[in-house]
């Protein structure tokens, strides 16, 4: 599942390409994509628009409209984008396209179809998404400080804390393991147990993760892939993600794989010992 730095790879990957162009014509073949709302109707209110600006929220991707209006992209599963020149043929499991003003078009594919389309106004916005995400991790406002401030007082495991996106924006299975290991504490550490201590060594390792995940433009393991249809690299990276039985970098012990918050989750037993 995309995670926040495939969303914000594909972000500034289409930006350059979609700022400033009027949508002529907007396909939609799914009514689970814009449920509540029949796919014509959302189809028609696109039609005619001018992008203003792509914008990302966790791993919402905000496609922001000259007119005020949001249109509200999330990959969930199985999402995802593709940039190219119009009028060539259906790609596989595609369910929406958007034909832009420049005899390009956007394409969106999605194999489980768990993704949404959604039109916002501006003053439904805010809302809607307050509801839903926490801080933005890679935002000045996020230190140690509010992460302790949001883990505190929280009996639930470290990962599955780190997995709510209220607690934070945009972590995922990959990159809330990632950041474990970088910061030495097991996942189903008690989230409130913290030390002050252990939060700093974790805030740094949520940014830092994030940042090399963006860098290296995301993980291709299945669906992921860049607007142009390349992959990202970060797969290469992984310290514990998916390397079960392979020797930790740090020590050589060999990583386990368990059971938490209902996700795989890959951890050092050494680097990573459980506080409480
Ligand atoms: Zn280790």
């Amino acid at each position: 599942m995309p995670e926040l730095p495939e969303v914000e790879s594909i972000r500034r990957s289409l930006e350059p390409l979609l700022a400033g162009r009027k949508i002529v014509r907007a396909e939609i073949g799914d009514s689970r994509l814009t449920r509540p709302f029949a796919p014509g109707e959302l189809a028609a209110e696109l039609e005619g628009e001018r992008i203003a600006a792509l914008e990302r929220r966790g791993k919402y991707l905000l496609v922001q409209m000259q007119s005020g209006l949001t249109l509200v992209v999330h990959l969930r599963m199985t999402g995802s984008l593709r940039h190219r020149r119009a009028g060539a043929d259906l790609l596989p499991y595609e369910r929406a396209r958007l034909a832009l003003d420049d005899g390009s078009e956007l394409v969106y594919r999605d194999v489980r179809r768990f993704g949404t389309w959604q039109l916002f106004a501006p003053s439904e916005l805010e809302e809607y998404l307050d509801a839903r995400v926490g801080p933005e991790p890679l935002s000045p406002e996020f230190t140690a400080a509010l992460l302790r401030g949001r883990l505190a007082g929280r009996q639930t495991a470290l990962k599955a804390a780190l997995l709510d996106q209220r607690t934070l924006a945009g972590l995922g299975n990959i990159y809330v393991d990632e950041a474990l290991w970088s910061a030495h504490l097991h996942p189903a550490t008690v989230a409130g147990s913290l030390s002050p201590r252990a939060t700093v060594r974790l805030h740094g390792a949520i940014r830092e993760a994030l940042a090399l995940g963006i860098a290296r433009q995301g993980a291709t393991l299945r669906d992921y892939a860049l607007p142009d249809g390349e992959s990202g690299s970060m797969q290469n990276e992984f310290r514990v993600y998916g390397r079960e039985g392979e020797p930790c970098d740090r020590c050589r012990t060999a990583i386990l794989k368990t059971r938490i918050a209902g996700r795989g989750t890959w951890f050092c037993p050494r680097c990573q010992r459980r506080l409480v």
